[in-house]
C-alpha cells in the first residue's frame, strides 16, 4: 500500500543524483584537522590537505581541547539523561554559560544542542504578532525556520542592501510593528562576506529597532580578540543578541549559545522550546569549549588569528593570480565561483584526486546556478599547504573551468 510512497522518494532521489545535486559524504579515517585521511572509493586511507573545515584556529584537533573534554566526560559523566530544569544542570554549564557572556560582552548566555537549535529558539519567544523582523536574504536557514516558527510580521531585504533595509524598516513602522528586530549573519557563510553590521546599527538606532547577528562564523577568529563582528564596526547602538555555535572555531564538537541581556536570556530559559525540551549538552563538549574559549582569548589566539589571516591572503591573492572567478572579501572563506552543479561536483572530484579535500556546493545550500567550491583556510594551513592547494586549483580547476564555461 505505501509502495507509490516509497517509489517517490527513490524518483527524488535520482533526481537529486542527475542534476548532480547528491551530497555524498566524504568518510575520514583520521581526526579532523588541515592533514587528515579520507576513505577513496575502494575504502583505502588517502592523505589529503583539508581546505573545507570550520575549524579557523585548528582547535578542533588540539590536544588541550581534546584533553579537557575526555577530562569534562570522566569527571562529569558521559552525559545528563536531562533537560536542564530537571536535573541536566551541572556547574560546568553554568560556567561555559559565564564564559561566552563574558567573552563576548554579554550579561548572560544560554546553551543549546547547536546553533540551529538557538536559532530556531530565539525569535518565537521573545516576538509577537504585533512585532516585526526584518531579515537579510542570504541568512542561514537554520534562522529563516526560527523565524518561521515566530509569529511577529516577517520582512526580508535583499543581502547587505541598505536602501532595502530601510525602506523594509519604513515598512514595517507603517504597518505599527512595536518591536522590530534586526536579523542578520556577521558572516554570510556561503559568500564568505561581512554583513555592514555599522549601517545596520546606525539604521537601528534611527528606527529604534534591536539587532540580533548569527555569528557562526566569526565568533573565535575574526575581529579584535576573536569577539566577533561586533566588536568590528564602530558604530551607536548596541547589538541585543548573538548566537553562535561551538561547532566551528570555538572547538569544533557542536553546541550552540545565545548571549543576551539577563532578561532575554531568562526569558529564553522559560520558553524557548528547543531548551525546555531537549537534553542538556555533554560535559565533554562543555569541556572541550571551555578549553577552546581560553586559548582564543589568550595571547595565542592573537597569534592564531593572524596566522590564519596571512593564510587568507596567501591563498586570495594566488587563486585571484591563476584567474580563477571567486568573490572577493577578506574572510577566510573564499568561494570559488563555477556556476552549473555538475562542474563544481567534478572539479571536487578531480581536486580530491589531486590530494585536496574541498566539496562542491549546489542547490538548496546555494541559489541554482551558482554552485561553487568553498575553501576555508586555518590557521595552521602552512605556506607549503596553500602552495599545493593552489598549484591544484591551477592544475584541475582552471583548465576545467575554461573547457566547459562553468556547464557540463
Ligand atoms: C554553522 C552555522 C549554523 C549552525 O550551527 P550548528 O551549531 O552547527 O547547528 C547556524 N548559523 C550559521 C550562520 C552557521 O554558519
Amino acid at each position: 500500500m505505501s509502495e507509490p510512497f516509497y517509489a517517490r522518494i527513490r524518483t527524488e532521489l535520482a533526481r537529486i543524483d542527475a542534476e548532480g545535486l547528491g551530497k555524498p559524504e566524504r568518510v575520514l579515517a583520521a581526526p579532523q584537522g588541515v592533514e587528515t585521511l579520507v576513505r577513496d572509493a575502494r575504502g583505502d586511507p588517502r592523505a589529503v590537505l583539508n581546505f573545507c573545515a570550520n575549524n579557523y584556529l585548528g582547535l578542533a584537533g588540539d590536544a588541550r581541547v581534546r584533553e579537557a573534554a575526555a577530562r569534562a566526560a570522566r569527571d562529569h559523566g558521559a552525559g545528563l539523561a536531562s533537560v536542564r530544569f530537571i536535573c541536566g544542570t551541572q556547574e560546568i554549564h553554568k560556567e561555559l554559560e559565564a564564559e561566552i557572556a563574558a567573552y563576548l560582552g554579554f550579561e548572560d548566555a544560554v546553551l543549546f544542542a547547536s546553533c540551529f537549535d538557538a536559532n530556531a529558539a530565539v525569535f518565537e519567544p521573545l516576538l509577537g504578532e504585533g512585532d516585526a523582523i526584518v531579515s537579510d536574504s542570504l541568512n542561514h536557514a537554520s534562522i529563516i525556520d526560527g523565524v518561521r516558527l515566530c509569529k511577529a510580521r516577517r520582512y526580508r531585504y535583499a543581502s547587505g542592501d541598505m536602501n532595502d533595509l530601510e525602506a523594509q524598516l519604513v515598512q514595517a513602522r507603517s504597518d505599527g510593528a512595536q518591536a522590530i528586530l534586526i536579523a542578520t549573519d556577521g558572516v554570510f557563510s556561503m559568500d564568505g562576506k561581512y554583513a555592514p553590521l555599522g549601517d545596520i546599527r546606525r539604521l537601528a538606532e534611527r528606527f529604534d529597532a534591536l539587532v540580533m547577528v548569527d555569528d557562526c562564523h566569526a565568533t573565535g577568529h575574526l575581529g579584535p580578540g576573536g569577539r566577533g563582528t561586533p566588536a568590528m564596526f564602530d558604530a551607536p547602538g548596541e547589538v541585543a543578541i548573538v548566537t553562535g555555535t561551538f561547532g566551528k572555531t570555538l572547538s569544533g564538537a557542536m553546541g550552540g549559545f545565545i548571549a543576551a541581556r539577563r532578561e532575554v536570556a531568562d526569558l529564553i530559559r522559560q520558553r524557548a522550546r528547543p531548551y525546555l525540551f531537549s537534553n542538556t549538552l555533554a560535559p565533554s563538549v562543555c569541556g572541550g569549549a571551555l578549553e577552546a574559549i581560553r586559548i582564543a582569548r589568550s595571547p595565542e589566539g592573537d597569534e592564531l588569528r593572524g596566522r590564519l589571516a596571512r593564510a587568507t591572503q596567501r591563498f586570495r591573492s594566488g587563486i585571484e593570480d591563476i584567474g580563477l572567478p571567486v568573490l572577493e572579501g577578506t574572510t577566510p572563506i573564499v568561494p570559488v565561483m563555477f556556476g552549473d552543479a555538475r562542474a563544481a561536483q567534478l572539479a571536487a572530484a578531480r581536486l580530491f584526486e589531486a590530494g585536496l579535500l574541498v566539496t562542491g556546493f549546489s542547490f538548496p545550500v546555494v541559489p541554482k546556478g551558482l554552485a561553487r567550491i568553498r575553501v576555508q583556510l586555518s590557521a595552521l594551513h602552512s605556506d607549503e599547504h596553500i602552495d599545493a592547494a593552489l598549484r591544484a586549483f591551477a592544475a584541475v580547476a582552471a583548465p576545467l573551468l575554461e573547457e566547459t564555461d562553468g556547464r557540463i
